[in-house]
């Protein structure tokens, strides 16, 4: 008999194709005021559920009780409870490595965006302000040359020290769970801790997972270390930083300028008064939104459901002990 799949995120054609070729494939929009009773109704003897953005709490999960995997596409889990899961011998998988790249490109979009003043100037010329040749209160800020402060140098952090150091000619500085000498070696990076990277970086860009331990990571005291010239990129997740606070900074002018692919809540209301700083730039979290990059993606979710419900060990396993669960209620 066909394994049951639950899909909440549109898939290319072919890869639908061959989920439907597996299994018996149910499409759920979630969206809108009863897009969670639609997931309600299709949950009840789903083996595998496939999206992403979508948090699935124990009163969702108790509705799919012969539920194997969670195959989420994209890298960030912390929508998960991911200890709730595994007590349930449920496992969770992610897509790591395919939007690495990507990921670290809309970085450096929005460090050179927000130190160029691109889109506040490229606005200025469309409403018919270019009138004369510009003088400094329209100046940017150098990127080239500049120290590039990483904080969280994982797979997208290292992208982005790539980017600075052989493409900028950049200065970079870290801060993660522990020094990495391959990467100072690599990159002539050298490791730090937050509060002295906040102090020395002209760029501190975010590229931490959220967790207990990153939620508020950057609040009032660390913006006010951070230089008055300085900008601040936030790649990872909106709740590591404390939004009011930032808010609070840019309206003191306290730092230059923002770059910001990711808010607490999304979408970001357009009643929010980060989008009142012309020195902010919003980005609509579009950190792996290429064709290509979330192909590759929905492709790795593919694979790791198809993989989970073959019985086999999905290659972006989450939670190794959902997996120890399995086997070993299969030895049994
Ligand atoms: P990763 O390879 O796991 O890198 C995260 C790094 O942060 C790791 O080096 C980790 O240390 C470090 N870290 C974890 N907790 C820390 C803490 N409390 N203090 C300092 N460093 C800490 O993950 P990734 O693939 O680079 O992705 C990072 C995050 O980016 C994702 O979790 C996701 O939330 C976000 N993201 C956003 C977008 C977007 O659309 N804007 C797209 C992709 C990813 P260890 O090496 O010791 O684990």
């Amino acid at each position: 008999m066909k394994k049951r799949i639950v899909l909440y995120k549109r898939l290319p054609e072919a890869l639908l194709a061959r989920l439907q070729q597996q299994a018996e494939v149910t499409w759920v929009d979630t969206t809108g005021t009863d897009g969670l009773a639609r997931l309600r109704d299709a949950l009840p003897g789903a083996h595998g559920l496939l999206g992403a953005s979508l948090r699935l709490d124990s009163s969702l999960l108790d509705l799919a009780p012969q539920l194997q995997v969670v195959s989420s596409v994209s890298v960030g889990v912390d929508n998960y409870d991911i200890a709730e899961l595994t007590r349930r011998g449920v496992m969770l998988t992610n897509t790591p490595d395919v939007l690495t790249e990507t990921t670290a490109d809309t970085g450096f979009a929005l460090i050179l965006a927000s130190a160029r003043r691109v889109v506040e100037l490229a606005g200025w010329v469309r409403d018919g302000h270019w009138q004369a040749n510009l003088g400094p209160a329209h100046f940017g800020t150098d990127v080239h040359g500049k120290t590039l402060g990483i904080v969280g140098m994982g797979r997208i952090g290292e992208a982005l020290a790539r980017r600075g150091a052989a493409g900028f000619g950049m200065r970079v500085l870290y801060h993660s769970s522990r020094p990495k000498p391959e990467v100072d070696a690599r990159y002539g990076a050298r490791y730090c801790d937050l509060d002295a990277l906040l102090r020395e970086a002209d760029f501190v860009c975010l590229t931490v997972p959220l967790s207990a331990s990153t939620e508020g990571l950057i609040g009032a005291r660390e913006l006010a270390l951070m230089k008055p010239e300085a900008i601040l990129i936030n790649i990872a997740r909106g709740r590591v930083v404390d939004e009011p606070a930032l808010i609070e900074a840019l309206r003191e002018k306290r730092i230059r300028a923002a770059g910001l692919d990711v808010f607490v809540q999304e979408p970001l209301s357009t009643a929010s008064p980060l989008l009142q700083f012309d020195n902010v730039v919003a980005t609509p979290h579009i950190g792996s939104a290429t064709h290509e990059t979330r192909e590759a993606m929905a492709r790795c979710a593919v694979e790791n459901l198809l993989s989970a419900l073959a019985g086999e060990r999905p290659m972006n396993l989450v939670n190794e002990g959902a997996w120890k669960a399995v086997t070993g209620a299969y030895k049994a």
